[in-house]
């Protein structure tokens, strides 16, 4: 490393230092769910967007940012359903995707639970009736908790997932 380039990251380094974590206050957690109980302290989450129009995606990367910094109470996103305990999902659940929803639910070991968030995901919203739409994601795959907006707020999203963990 040169001379310069370790100075920059000492002062990095030194700023991260003195402005410690800055993060939205937490607000109140989800309610519990007695299904969440063998979850406790932290989760695993897979998302799958079945059909959303990518407004909930936006929150829900809002949730993970450091500005709301879910991973604080212990909320991760994994890359395969395989190593997730939480599948969150947004949309109506399109025709096209109907299946990969479920074989992504299938994949999951239990216990397992999922959020379908935004009113999408709770009962098309805006797209009831559409030609595409196979319907909600509770047509699909078992609901267990649900988070309606639209979008929903990241403050709704974190607080859901917190229930999950208990933190
Ligand atoms: S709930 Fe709203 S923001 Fe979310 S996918 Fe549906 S239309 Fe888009």
């Amino acid at each position: 490393m040169s001379g310069r380039a370790s100075g920059v990251g000492v002062g990095l380094i030194r700023k991260i230092r003195s402005a410690g974590r800055v993060a939205e206050p937490a607000g109140d957690r989800g309610e519990r769910l007695p299904q969440a109980a063998g979850l406790a302290g932290s989760v695993q989450v897979r998302h799958v967007d079945a059909g959303s129009c990518n407004g909930c995606e936006i929150e829900i990367g809002q949730a993970f940012s450091p500005v709301y910094d879910i991973e604080r109470y212990g909320v991760r996103l994994v890359a395969s359903p395989r190593h997730a305990d939480v599948l969150t999902v947004t949309g109506p659940v399109t025709v096209n995707m109907a299946s990969a929803l479920r074989k992504a639910y299938e994949a999951m070991p239990e216990p397992r639970l999922v959020v379908a968030i935004g009113d999408c995901a709770k009962d098309c919203g805006v797209f009831a009736g559409g030609h595409g739409v196979a319907g909600p994601v509770s047509d699909v795959v078992p609901v267990d908790a649900q988070v309606p907006g639209c979008p929903p707020e990241p403050d709704a999203i974190v607080a859901a997932l917190r229930g999950l963990t208990g933190r």
